[in-house]
């Protein structure tokens, strides 16, 4: 099985690979570095790469880096370690800034050609008469103007928005992209590859086209919104092959895909932006957010995120994809790896009355449908936490937890009985409780069998735990419901509870994934996480239903 699930992407690559059309299939993932990348990307980042690993080819990391404003060297940075992260190693990794001379000198030929046009009109009147259909007063300027102020423009004698180099191609055209369509434009701000060597910058409907060609790619992929581009990206191509060292063929064509739309969060780097910048969340990595490197730091596997891409397919149409849908996914990715531990994150304290000193118990880490051995040491003693809702004083029809008269299991050790609440300020501060002798890990022999089992950990060993709870950033499916995506945003999508693990995770490797029983798939912060104070970000809950 492929990387790639089949679609009609894998078909197309299929019939051009038979036919002939192409040596070798190239593609790129090519992201603009003004910003860090969110899991929609990884659908696009895994058809590039998985497509070149599946049919034997080429996939190029390549900054669509044409705007000198936005862009940063530590955005590029982060894209290619998340990348890599993702499990894809890039053929090469390519900046579009590296072919602004190339591009420059394609202008010019454009120009010669009768093909292009600077244009003197302010940005709102051309949107006007782009919209009317009408030409620009400059639209037939001579060959010899054009290549004069085109030449200026680009040695830095007019100021940044001033005038532009259009394609001349038809102000009537039905696709609006066509209407004479911008190819450059006065920036004076150096870039952070290309330094201050440039004043011209180019539009992506020009640069883009060019940077495939040049790289020799043969499939372009990109997403549905520039499906109207796509003309444009044509008559580039066409107007410009075999001429200033590009080949006569072949050529590269565009396809698109849906974008990934996932509920509950934003996957938009614009906004993620906002809400970094706004301090709505902590940083980039905060894991609420829906970045790579987010998901990494709160323990979402890469595997998880292929698989998740895979399971969602690669199609025009435009789903939104429900956010149950990527926790199963990451579920199911952790269920055979997470060996099951014991935590409490709510704790409230039981001592026992009829037990004293300590035993270390062979707790196994594995349930029994999943076929793994091994067991750890668990640590039992007079003084537990259970977890606060695993007690009710008076408890609804059906509990099957500890209660007045009602005995439970403690997971991996014995059967307890209550004896006694004690309470301060009306609320319960602590249980008396005795062990029901004879019940380690049997069949308590008398009395009422528990109806349940519950988690505990051994107030004498467990180790503190600041545990960190995600929930859904939003609380609407979609984040815009209503008007702007802030007002939407859940005030509980991170708790903070002080609670406790066994001790035994200190032996095991620092990136260890958990299952804590009946809570959720958990793992060490990797920033935050100490061995003398432990930060534990919850991974995923388990699926509702199981969690009781
Ligand atoms: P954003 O809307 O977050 O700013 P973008 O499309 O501007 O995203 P780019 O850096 O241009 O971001 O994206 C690089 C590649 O990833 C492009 O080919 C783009 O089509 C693709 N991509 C971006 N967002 C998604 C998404 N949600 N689903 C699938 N592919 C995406
Ligand atoms: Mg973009």
């Amino acid at each position: 099985m492929g990387i790639v699930p089949e679609c009609f992407i894998t078909e197309i690559v299929e019939k051009d690979l038979r036919e002939g059309r192409y040596e070798k299939l190239r593609t790129r993932f090519p992201p603009e570095p003004n910003g860090y990348l969110h899991i929609g990307h990884a659908r696009s980042i895994v058809l590039n790469f998985g497509l070149a690993q599946d049919f034997g080819g080429e996939c190029n990391l390549r900054y669509d880096d044409t705007n000198p404003e936005t862009e940063k060297e530590e955005y590029a940075r982060a894209i290619e370690e998340d990348v890599r992260w993702l499990g894809f190693t890039p053929d090469r990794v390519l900046y579009a800034s590296d072919y602004f001379e190339k591009m420059y000198e394609c202008a010019l030929v454009l120009i010669r050609e009768g093909k292009a046009y600077v244009d003197d009109l302010p940005e709102e009147e051309m949107s006007r008469l782009r919209a009317e259909g009408k030409p620009s007063p400059y639209r037939d300027r001579s060959v010899e103007e054009n290549l004069e102020l085109f030449q200026r423009m680009a040695q830095g004698e007019f100021p940044t928005g001033s005038r532009v180099l259009r394609a001349k191609i038809d102000p009537t055209h039905p696709n609006f992209k066509l209407r004479d369509p911008v190819l450059y434009r006065i920036v004076h701000a150096p870039h952070y590859h290309a330094g201050d060597r440039w004043v011209v910058y180019p539009m992506y409907d020009y640069a883009h086209p060019l940077e495939d060609f040049i790289e020799g790619v043969s499939h372009s992929l990109c997403t549905l919104e520039f499906e109207n581009n796509r003309a444009i990206y044509d008559w580039v191509i066409e107007n410009l092959k075999g001429k200033c060292g590009l080949p006569e063929s072949p050529r590269p064509y565009q396809y698109e895909f849906a974008r990934l739309d996932l509920s509950h969060t934003v996957l938009s780097k614009r906004k993620l932006i906002r809400l970094v910048e706004g301090g709505y969340v902590s940083d980039w990595d905060d894991p609420r957010l829906p970045t790579l490197r987010a998901l990494r730091r709160r323990g979402v596997r890469p595997e998880a995120i292929r698989e998740f891409v895979r399971r969602t397919g690669i199609s025009r149409n435009e789903a939104l994809i429900e956010m149950e849908l990527l926790e199963e996914v990451v579920r199911d990715d952790l269920n055979p790896i997470a060996p099951r531990v014991l935590g409490v994150l709510d704790p409230l304290k039981v001592v026992l009355t009829n037990y004293d000193g300590e035993e270390w118990v062979q707790a196994p880490y594995w349930p029994r449908d999943i076929p793994k051995e091994g067991a750890r040491p668990l640590p039992f003693s007079s003084e537990l936490y259970i977890e606060r809702s695993d007690f009710s004083l008076t408890p609804p029809k059906g509990w099957k937890r500890l209660a007045p008269g009602q005995r439970v299991r403690l997971r991996h050790a014995y059967v307890i009985e209550l004896e006694d609440v004690v309470e301060e300020n009306g609320a319960v501060k602590l249980l008396k409780a005795r062990v029901v002798p004879g019940t380690l890990g049997a069949n308590p022999e008398e009395g009422p069998k528990p109806k349940g089992v519950i988690h505990w950990v051994s107030a004498h060993h467990a180790l503190p735990v600041e545990f960190r709870l995600y929930n859904r950033l939003f609380l609407t499916k979609d984040p815009e419901e209503g008007g702007d995506f802030l007002r939407n945003l859940n005030p509980l999508a991170l708790e903070v509870r002080r609670g406790f693990v066994e001790p035994s995770v200190l032996q095991d490797p620092k990136d260890t994934r958990y299952q804590l029983e009946r809570l959720g798939y958990f793992w060490q912060d990797p920033v935050d996480s100490r061995p003398e104070a432990l930060v534990m970000n919850r991974i995923v809950p388990l699926k509702e239903g199981y969690r009781a």
